[in-house]
């Protein structure tokens, strides 16, 4: 089947402009899905958006199966699939999928992913199980995508063990606190070509722990302001090319244990190194994403670096859509959908 045959869909949210974009420069034809807010937004591009389909709320999604179905569409997930449809149904769903579901446990049990990390040889903050002694700075993390919201710090255990008392979440992880600089590393791997490819990386702009140091510590004093966490924007970075190649290589090591660990097909497609780099030029990876990150939106007309791979403008979105194109030229499909 030609690709004319097929409709790539996702979430009207998160990522889906530059998905949906990548999609109708490939030649597919394309399908957002989103709720009554966002029908103003997504209408205003049908350059590239062929069809809206309106539900009320996120969870009437798995509702519109055989719809999908008969349409022949292939569901390119991003943050919004597992943040609002829940992991067991975005695993039920039988419409075509990018990508590896097997990934999906890897990516949000983060002692799985732990394992994931450490059996690749790469750096990773302490972490600090029940009962341990806390004996520097910790950040506590929930489980999931959720873009750093319901995170915070303490400096000792007696700051740990009173903020705890009123947390909601029941699943999260105590971590080390890094001191450094936050890089996020934007990566694809195909299962064609078997290579990893650098796409672009950025960091984000997290309010309010970004915008702390506008107010000198001394005016502070008193205010009792905590740091948070949540994610509002990204900007684009260009990083020292010594610390790239350490980056590809973790991005390497990160694929072949995938291979191993997820076996036979592992982590495809895109996905993000997040790290913390410290003064003493030290990458932590804090996190693997193992689906395209919202910070590539940064790079919807391409990144310094996708510019060296390709001649002609290539996002994240776009490149999902050319291994789709690819695959389905080489009679492979099967190998990048789950
Ligand atoms: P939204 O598109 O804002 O509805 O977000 C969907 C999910 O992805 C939520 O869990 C967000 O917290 C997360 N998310 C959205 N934008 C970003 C971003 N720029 N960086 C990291 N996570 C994000
Ligand atoms: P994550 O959800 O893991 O991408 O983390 C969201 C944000 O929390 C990051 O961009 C950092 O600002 C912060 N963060 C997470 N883990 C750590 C850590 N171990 N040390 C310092 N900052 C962290």
């Amino acid at each position: 089947m030609g690709i004319i045959n097929y409709t790539i869909v996702t979430l009207g949210s998160h990522s889906a402009l530059q998905i949906l974009k990548g999609a109708k420069d490939e030649g597919f034809k394309t399908l957002v899905v989103c709720t009554p807010d966002r029908i103003a937004l997504y209408s205003s591009y049908q350059n590239f958006i062929d069809e809206i389909i309106e539900i009320k709320s996120w969870d009437e999604f798995p509702k519109l199966e055989s719809k999908l179905l008969k349409k022949n569409c292939i569901i390119i997930p991003h943050g919004s699939f597992v943040a609002y449809l829940g992991m067991d149904e975005n695993k039920k769903m039988k419409v075509h999928y990018f990508g590896n579901k097997k990934v999906l446990d890897w990516e949000d049990n983060r002692k799985m992913q732990r394992e994931w990390m450490e059996k690749s040889g790469i750096k990773v903050p302490h972490r600090f199980r029940k009962g341990d002694k806390i004996d520097r700075s910790v950040i506590v993390k929930s489980y999931g995508a959720a873009g750093g919201k319901g995170y915070f710090t303490a400096r000792n255990q007696k700051e740990l063990d009173e903020k705890l008392k009123t947390y909601e979440k029941e699943r999260f992880i105590v971590q080390e606190y890094v001191i450094g600089v936050p890089v996020y590393f934007h990566f694809f791997y195909s299962p064609i070509t078997k290579k990893v490819e650098l796409m672009s990386v950025d960091k984000r702009y997290e309010t309010n722990v970004d915008s702390l140091g506008r107010i000198p510590a001394k005016n502070q004093r008193g205010l009792n302001i905590e740091p948070s966490f949540e994610v509002v924007a990204n900007i684009p970075l260009a990083v020292r090319e010594s610390m790239l190649a350490d980056a590809v290589d973790m991005a390497q090591r990160v694929i072949k244990t995938s291979q191993k660990l997820i076996s036979p097909k592992g982590l495809f497609g895109p996905f993000c190194l997040e790290t913390i780099i410290t003064s003493t030029e030290e990458i932590y990876i804090i996190e693997i994403s193992a689906r395209i990150v919202a910070g590539t939106n940064c790079f919807i007309n391409g990144s310094p670096y996708t510019y060296l791979l390709y001649n002609e403008p290539m996002s994240t979105g776009r490149r999902i859509a050319r291994e789709i194109k690819d695959a389905i030229k080489q009679n492979k499909l099967k190998e990048v959908l789950d």
